[in-house]
C-alpha cells in the first residue's frame, strides 16, 4: 500500500487557518489520496523544521505568517515572481529539491479580475508593506497601475520599493498627499492585519482619510467584516474581503503540487463552512 501524499502549511499563528480544510476538500474530490495539516513553526524552528519536511518527503506545503521571507533562506529553488518580490508562499519538493513559488500574485490577480476593476489608469493605495503587500504591488505594478505605499516601518516601505519593477510612492499616514491619493484613487487595499484578532476594532484608513463612492476596497482580512470595510460600504464603495484571494492563491498551489486543476467552488464552500464552525465555536 502506498502512503498519501503529504502537505502542510508552516506558519504561526495557524488557529484558525482554512488550508488544511480548503485543500483535504480539494484533494477529496480530485480523487487524489493526499493528507495536508497544520505544521505550526515558530521562527527560531524554521530551519529543524524545513529538515524535517524535506526529509519526511512533504511534496509540498504553504508558508504564512511570520515565515514568508526567511523561507527563501532553506529553499534549492525560487521561481523568478518570488524571487523579484522576496516572498514565497508555496513551496514543491521534487527529487529532494524544494522550490519556492508566490501563488498569492495569482491569487489577487484572479480577486481583482472577478471585481472587473477598470484596470486602465489604475491608481491604487496599498496599506502594509510585508509579505502580503508585495505581491499586491508586484500583481499590480504589472498591471500596469500607478500605486501609493503605506507603512507604519517607514524603511520596510523603502525597501519594497527598491525591488519593485517600477516607482512606488510612499506616503506617511498624516501626509496630506497621502489623503489626496485616497480620494483620487480607483482601489485601495488593506495588506495589514488590522481588523483582525486582537486589532479587529482597528482600520488602516488615516482618521482624515475620506472615502470616495465607488472606490474599490479590497481587504485581505477574511472571515468577517472589518471596520474598513465596513466604513468604505457606508460610504458607497465596493467592498471585498480576503476570502477570493485565499481560495485562489490556494487553487494556484494545488496545481503546481498536482498539475491538476482543483474544483475551486468546492475549495471556497470548504472554507465558508470552517469559518462557520469557528463562529459557532467562539458564541458557544
Ligand atoms: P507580514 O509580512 O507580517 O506584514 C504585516 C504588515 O502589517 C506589515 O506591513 C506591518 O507593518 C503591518 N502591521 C502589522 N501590525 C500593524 C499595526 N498594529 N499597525 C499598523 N500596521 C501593522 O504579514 P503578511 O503576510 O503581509 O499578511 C498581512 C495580512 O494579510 C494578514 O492579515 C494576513 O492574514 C493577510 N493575508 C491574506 C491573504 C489572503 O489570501 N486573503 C494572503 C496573505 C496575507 P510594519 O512593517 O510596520 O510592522
Amino acid at each position: 500500500m502506498t502512503s498519501p501524499n503529504r502537505f502542510a502549511i508552516i506558519g504561526n499563528p495557524l488557529d484558525h487557518s482554512l488550508s488544511p480544510a480548503m485543500h483535504n476538500a480539494a484533494f477529496r474530490v480530485a480523487g487524489i489520496d493526499a493528507r495536508y495539516e497544520a505544521f505550526p513553526l515558530d521562527s527560531r524552528d524554521l530551519p529543524r523544521g524545513v529538515r524535517q519536511l524535506r526529509h519526511e518527503g512533504y511534496t509540498g506545503f504553504n508558508v504564512t505568517i511570520p515565515h514568508k521571507e526567511s523561507i527563501l533562506n532553506y529553499l534549492d529553488e525560487i521561481d523568478r515572481d518570488a524571487a523579484d518580490i522576496g516572498a514565497v508562499n508555496t513551496v514543491v519538493q521534487s527529487d529532494g529539491i524544494l522550490k519556492g513559488h508566490n501563488t498569492d500574485i495569482t491569487g489577487f490577480e484572479r480577486a481583482l479580475e472577478s471585481l472587473h476593476v477598470d484596470l486602465v489608469s489604475l491608481k491604487a493605495v496599498v496599506f502594509g508593506a510585508g509579505g502580503a503587500a508585495r505581491a499586491v504591488v508586484h500583481a499590480l505594478l504589472r498591471l500596469g497601475g500607478q500605486v501609493t505605499l503605506v507603512n507604519r516601518d517607514r524603511e520596510r516601505a523603502r525597501r519594497l520599493a527598491r525591488q519593485a519593477v517600477r516607482p512606488v510612492d510612499i506616503r506617511k499616514s498624516d501626509d496630506p498627499a497621502l489623503l489626496e491619493a485616497i480620494e483620487r484613487a480607483s482601489l485601495l487595499v488593506n495588506a495589514t492585519p488590522l481588523g483582525m484578532g486582537h486589532l479587529a476594532e482597528r482600520s488602516p484608513l488615516p482618521p482624515d482619510g475620506r472615502l470616495i463612492p465607488g472606490t474599490t476596497v479590497l481587504d485581505l482580512v477574511y472571515g468577517h467584516r472589518t471596520p474598513f470595510l465596513n466604513l468604505a460600504s457606508l460610504s458607497g464603495c465596493r467592498t471585498m474581503d480576503g476570502l477570493e484571494m485565499l481560495v485562489q492563491q490556494g487553487a494556484e498551489s494545488f496545481r503546481l503540487w498536482t498539475r491538476v486543476g482543483p474544483d475551486i467552488e468546492v475549495m471556497r464552500q470548504a472554507c465558508l463552512a470552517q469559518l462557520q464552525t469557528v463562529e459557532r465555536c467562539s458564541v458557544s
